[in-house]
C-alpha cells in the first residue's frame, strides 16, 4: 500500500516547446512518444496563464477554479469522467516537430512529474477516454506480436509508408493497448522493442537537450499545521521586524496554555490566538513585541515518534534518552489496523528516516514487523459491528455475564489473529467452562493423593510449554488456547491415578504462567492464592521446556505382510495412520516381502500395520 502511495515510476522527462518556452513532461513510456497527440497540463501549472489564447482565457480560468476546489483524490479517481479545456496553444513535438494541442485537464495533478503529461490515447486508457471525449486523434505506435493493431481506414490513423505489421483484428475503439511490444508509426524507431526504443529515444532526446531519464514520485507536501488547541505547539515566534524566529532551545518545550476557550472562533484561527498573554511575547532576536505561532501540529507529528519517548518517559531534559532508545528500539512488533498503512505508519517511517539522517537515532525503520488484527463480525447480521447498524456486542455486558478473562480468552480463541471472526454467544460459554475447569483444578490439586513420579505427565508439561510459546511468537493465540484446553483435559485424566505431588504443583504453576497473558486475573489468583507465590505472576519468568522431554514419545510399530511379521519400526507415539502406512510401505524389508505383487490394502490397528497383497 505504501509503495503504491509513494508511486515511484521510472521514465523520462521529455521537453516539448511552446514558442521559446520549454514544457517538460514526465512519461513512464518514452517509447510511445510518436503516439502523443495532445499535452495535458494541471490547471495549477504556471504556464497555463501565459500560453492560453485570449479568447479561451475565461473558459480556462473557470475550469481551473473549479478544479482547485476538489481534492487530489477526487480528481485522480479512476471512475471519474476525464474533462479538460483547450488552451488554444500548440506545442512542438521534440522528435517529429509536429504541432501538438495543449489542454488543461484536472486529472493531471500538479505534484506528479512536472504537472504536465503527454496524451497517448492509443496506449493509455485515461488518455483514450479524454481523446474520445474531445475528438483528438489516436495513433497506435506499439504493436505486440500477438496483439492486433489498428488497421488503416478505421478510426485509428496509421501513418503511410510505415512497415506493415500484423493486422488480424481491429482494435476496439474503447481499448488502449498499455503493454509493451514493437514500435510502429515511429519513424526511425520502427521495429525496435519498447525497451530498446525507450533507451534510444531517451538518449537521442538527451543529445538534443530535449529530455533525460527521470524518476517521478507521487509524493506531496505534508501540511502539519492545524487550527485547534490539542496538538504540539509549533515553536515559532513571528516578529514584524525579524520574521519567523525559532523559539530558543532553552525555552523549549513550548507548553500549551491551560486557560482556553476551546470553541473555534469566527476567524478560523486556532483557539490559541485568543489567549493574549500566551500569544504576545518578545522577539528572541530583537526583543521587540512579537507573537507566537498559534497553529498546532497535526496528530501525526506526535504519533510519528512517540515510541521513542516510551523508552524514557521520565526524561526531563531531552525528548528522549538516546541510550534508552538504543537499548529498546526499533519496535519489534507493531499491531494495528490496515487503515494506518498509508497514514500513520507512512508518516512514522518518514519521520524515523529523517531523525536517522540527522544522526539522532541509529535505525532508519521504526517497526520491524507489522501485524494487522482481524475484525469481529456481528452475530446478528455477520457484518462489521457499528453503532449505526445497532449490531454491536458490548464488551461491558459480556464482562458482566462471563468476566473479563473469559472475554479476552474467547476473543483470542475465535480464530486466527488476522482473520475476520463471527462473534458467537455459545462460544464464550465453552471458554467460560474451560476457565472454570482451570480454576477447579487449581483449588483441588493440593488435595490429590501423592504418587510416584510420572514420566508421561512431565512430558505433557514440556510439550505444552513448547507449543504455547511457539504459538505466541507466531501470533497464533487461538491454537495456544486450544493447546491449553488439551493440557487441562490431560490433567483431568491424570487425576485418576496418583502422580507425585511436586509434579502436580509444577503442572499448575506452568498452567498459570502460560495462561497469564490470556486470562491475567485468574492466572494471578491461581498464582498468589493456590500456589502461594509472593510476587505477581506478571513479573514472573516465562516457563522453559526441555527439548528432549518435549519431543514426542517414540513407540515400536510392528509391520506385517499378509499377516507375517516382516519389520519393526520406531515412530512418534502420536503418529496418525497415514504416516504409519507410508512408513510401512517405505521399509526395505516390507518391499522385499511384497516383491512384484500389487498392494491391495494397508490396515493400521494401533501399533500393528498389516500390508495385504494380491
Ligand atoms: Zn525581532
Amino acid at each position: 500500500m505504501q509503495r503504491q502511495w509513494i508511486g515511484r515510476s521510472e521514465g523520462a522527462e521529455v521537453v516539448f516547446t511552446i514558442g521559446d518556452e520549454p514544457l517538460p513532461v514526465f512519461t513512464t513510456r518514452p517509447d510511445t512518444l510518436y503516439g502523443a497527440t495532445f499535452l495535458a497540463l494541471a490547471p495549477e501549472h504556471p504556464l497555463v496563464a501565459r500560453i492560453t489564447m485570449p479568447d479561451r482565457a475565461d473558459e480556462v480560468a473557470t475550469y481551473a477554479a473549479t478544479a482547485r476546489r476538489m481534492s487530489d483524490i477526487d480528481r485522480a479517481a479512476a471512475d471519474r469522467a476525464k474533462t479538460g479545456v483547450f488552451t488554444g496553444a500548440t506545442a512542438t513535438h521534440p522528435l517529429t516537430g509536429a504541432a501538438v494541442p495543449v489542454w488543461v485537464a484536472d486529472y493531471v495533478l500538479p505534484g506528479y512529474g512536472s504537472g504536465a503529461v503527454m496524451g497517448v490515447p492509443a496506449h493509455d486508457g485515461r488518455d483514450l477516454a479524454f481523446a474520445r471525449r474531445y475528438g483528438l486523434p489516436v495513433v497506435a505506435v506499439v504493436a505486440q506480436d500477438s496483439y492486433p493493431v489498428p488497421d488503416a481506414g478505421g478510426e485509428w490513423r496509421v501513418a503511410s509508408g510505415e512497415r506493415p505489421t500484423n493486422h488480424q483484428q481491429p482494435l476496439t475503439s474503447d481499448t488502449a493497448y498499455e503493454g509493451e511490444g514493437v514500435l510502429i508509426n515511429s519513424g526511425p524507431y520502427n521495429g525496435l522493442t519498447s525497451a530498446a526504443a525507450t533507451e534510444q529515444m531517451t538518449a537521442d532526446l538527451a543529445a538534443r537537450g530535449l529530455g533525460r531519464a527521470h524518476v517521478a514520485y507521487r509524493f506531496r507536501d505534508w501540511l502539519i499545521s492545524r487550527q485547534r488547541y490539542w496538538g504540539a505547539p509549533i515553536p515559532i515566534i513571528h516578529c514584524p521586524a525579524c520574521g519567523a524566529v525559532p523559539v530558543p532551545e532553552e525555552q523549549l518545550p513550548v507548553l500549551l496554555p491551560e486557560e482556553v476557550a476551546f470553541a473555534p472562533g469566527e476567524d478560523g484561527r486556532s483557539p490559541l490566538a485568543r489567549v493574549a498573554d500566551w500569544v504576545n511575547v518578545s522577539c528572541p532576536q530583537c526583543g521587540g513585541p512579537a507573537q507566537r505561532e498559534t497553529d498546532t501540529m497535526d496528530g501525526f507529528a506526535c504519533s510519528s515518534w512517540y515510541f521513542l519517548r516510551f523508552a524514557s518517559p521520565h526524561e526531563a531534559e531531552r525528548p528522549f534518552d538516546p541510550a534508552a532508545v538504543r537499548a529498546w528500539l526499533p519496535v519489534d512488533t507493531y499491531v494495528g489496523g490496515a487503515e494506518h498503512a498509508v497514514m500513520h505508519l507512512l508518516y512514522a517511517r518518514f519521520w524515523t528516516k529523517v531523525m536517522h539522517d540527522a544522526g539522532l537515532i541509529d535505525f532508519d525503520e521504526p517497526f520491524a514487523q507489522l501485524r494487522n488484527q482481524g475484525m469481529l463480525l456481528s452475530p446478528q447480521d455477520g457484518q462489521k459491528m457499528s453503532k449505526s447498524r445497532g449490531n454491536v456486542v458490548t464488551p461491558d455486558e459480556v464482562v458482566a455475564a462471563h468476566g473479563v478473562d473469559a472475554l479476552r480468552t474467547y476473543v483470542l480463541f475465535l480464530g486466527p489473529f488476522d482473520a475476520r471472526a463471527l462473534w458467537d454467544d455459545r462460544g464464550i460459554v465453552g471458554v467460560d467452562r474451560f476457565l472454570e475447569r482451570v480454576w477447579r483444578l487449581a483449588q483441588e490439586f493440593a488435595g490429590l493423593p501423592d504418587g510416584p513420579y510420572n514420566d508421561a505427565f512431565e512430558r505433557a508439561r514440556h510439550r505444552v510449554i513448547k507449543r504455547v510459546t511457539a504459538d505466541m511468537e507466531r501470533f497464533r493465540f487461538n491454537t495456544a488456547v486450544a493447546a491449553l484446553m488439551e493440557y487441562v483435559n490431560a490433567l483431568y485424566a491424570a487425576r485418576e491415578q496418583p502422580v507425585a505431588a511436586g509434579q502436580w504443583r509444577e503442572a499448575i504453576r506452568t498452567l498459570a504462567l502460560l495462561l497469564a497473558p490470556i486470562a491475567p486475573f485468574i492466572a494471578e489468583e491461581m498464582w498468589r492464592e493456590a500456589l502461594g507465590e509472593a510476587e505477581s505472576i506478571h513479573g514472573a519468568a516465562w516457563p522453559v521446556w526441555d527439548e528432549a522431554l518435549a519431543a514426542e514419545e517414540q513407540t515400536t510399530i510392528v509391520v506385517q505382510v499378509n499377516g507375517k511379521l516382516r519389520d519393526r519400526l520406531t515412530a512418534d507415539a502420536g503418529s496418525d495412520p497415514t504416516t504409519l502406512r507410508q512408513m510401512a510401505l517405505a521399509s526395505e524389508r516390507v518391499r522385499a516381502a511384497v516383491g512384484e505383487r500389487p498392494v491391495r490394502d494397508v490396515i493400521v490397528a494401533r501399533r500393528v500395520v498389516n500390508v495385504v497383497t494380491a
